[in-house]
């Protein structure tokens, strides 16, 4: 059974502006910066006056501002308004659930630019053209090429909507954020045989952060013994946020990568529920109730399970549950009796049963089995686990890396030693008496090496 339904994902494309355009691309940025932060001062000031502005107001009040002093189109004023309004609203439901946080107070030096479809850009003559208003120039762009990330397909530009030209900090690039309409098949109702388990290795992260970390440290404890403002400290704080940024740029791929990964499991088994354990705010208080050594709790706190889980549910476009998962890895899933595993394999310790599996695995199950029937309940004896281990990027393991260079080495120097022998073999024809000589030492020592590599 199968049924459509559309839904829209964005597409990130990153744009190379040149000359002219760039320059026009940089001041507008600025401008709706100005503009927002004008707005931000106004509504500030109307709250002191025991007004609260809704959205149309803040738009009026963009709108009351001389032509020449918003040079932007129209529809990019009021993105700028309603993007506030929504800030606004957002902050005071995060209010109301008791978390510290402001209003919008801070200025912005930069904002992204947005064009609504039809009017703020237009297609024509081979170029995608970014309206900023009437009797102004305009960016004018290559049309960039659009993927559906579900089919790999290329989207007309038809289906396309509100595109947005943002300043990547960390890439130093501008990129367009193009949102898309798209079908989704949703199958439904199919039986379930086995338990299919995917674990996707976080390895790749700890190593990018463990090197951030280490190079932060050390630039860090040099910055501290340098005068601020001298020069050495502007090239070694400038060293510092290379590094940080780097390291921002290969988690966030590496994020999506593992969501990537896990959401492809999700769809390909037709998901209609997400569960995740909840290990929601582990990170605090883990100090004061001393639950891990310094390095575990610095792991902890750097672990980017927030963007992970929100990757997951774009991806997926499923709500997710939240399941309290404690004693999930230790709880067998065919006898149900707990045992500590050591290291990521799991043994359960009961004679009888002897179950074994990986500890993740053992976790994930449980967590299934609680979501299905409420408590950790035991699987039934014909069910299969089979588990897939994946890596969230797909490059060597240090051991691969040093294995595969011995490969290549041993072939090198049989490749060497055959031209050696290919090289003597013609050199003895010409001089029988000198290659003698050469062709005992030549094919004799790489060979031998070859043997004891
Ligand atoms: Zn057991």
């Amino acid at each position: 059974m199968a049924s459509n339904s559309t839904e829209y994902r964005t597409a990130i494309v990153s744009v190379t502006l040149t000359g002219a355009s760039y320059r026009l691309a940089h001041d507008s940025c600025h401008r709706a910066a100005l503009l927002w932060n004008q707005a931000v001062n106004w509504v500030h000031g109307e709250w002191k006056a025991k007004r609260s502005p809704n959205k149309y107001d803040i738009q009026g009040f963009l709108n009351s501002i001389p032509r020449q002093d918003r040079p932007l189109h129209a529809h990019t004023t009021e993105t700028i308004a309603h993007d506030l309004s929504e800030a606004i609203t957002t902050a005071r439901v995060n209010l109301m659930q008791g978390m510290k946080i402001r209003s919008p107070w801070r200025k912005n030096n930069y904002r992204p630019l947005s064009f609504s479809k039809g009017y703020g850009w237009r297609i024509s003559r081979g170029q995608l053209h970014l309206s900023l208003g009437r009797g102004r120039p305009r960016i004018d762009l290559s049309i960039p090429t659009v993927l559906d990330s579900a089919t790999g397909e290329e989207v007309d530009p038809g289906l396309w909507g509100e595109i947005q030209l943002c300043w990547n900090r960390d890439k130093r690039r501008f990129s367009q954020h193009i949102p898309y309409e798209t079908l989704r098949e949703v199958l439904v109702g199919e039986a379930v045989s086995a338990i299919d388990v995917t674990i996707i290795n976080g390895r790749e992260a700890r190593a990018i952060k463990r090197q951030r970390n280490k190079a932060v440290g050390q630039l860090q404890h040099k910055i501290s013994k340098c005068k601020n403002g001298s020069k050495k400290h502007k090239r070694l704080v400038t060293a510092k946020k290379k590094i940080n940024s780097t390291a921002k740029l290969s988690l966030c791929d590496f994020d999506h990568q593992v969501s990537n990964k896990a959401a492809n499991h999700v769809i390909s088994h037709n998901t209609a529920r997400l569960i995740v354990g909840d290990v929601r705010g582990i990170e605090k208080e883990a100090k004061s109730k001393r639950r891990m050594g310094r390095h575990g709790r610095q792991q902890l706190s750097q672990w980017s399970r927030g963007a992970q889980e929100r990757y997951l549910n774009e991806k997926t476009k499923l709500e997710m549950e939240h399941l309290n998962e404690s004693y999930s890895s230790q709880t067998c899933p065919a006898c149900s009796t707990r045992n500590r595993p050591s290291g990521r394999h799991y043994r359960c310790k009961n004679t009888i049963c002897g179950f074994t599996c990986h500890r993740d695995a053992v976790g994930a199950i449980d967590i299934l089995q609680k979501a299905l029937c409420g408590q950790y309940t035991p699987i039934g004896p014909d069910i299969k686990v089979r588990v897939t281990y994946l890596r969230a990027v797909e490059r060597w393991s240090p051991d691969q890396r040093e294995a595969h260079r011995k490969v290549q080495c041993r072939k090198a120097r049989a490749l060497s030693s055959a031209q050696n022998r290919a090289l003597s073999e013609t050199t003895q024809i010409s001089k029988p008496k000198l290659a003698n000589s050469s062709t005992s030492t030549d094919s004799s020592v790489p060979d031998q090496l070859v043997v004891v590599a």
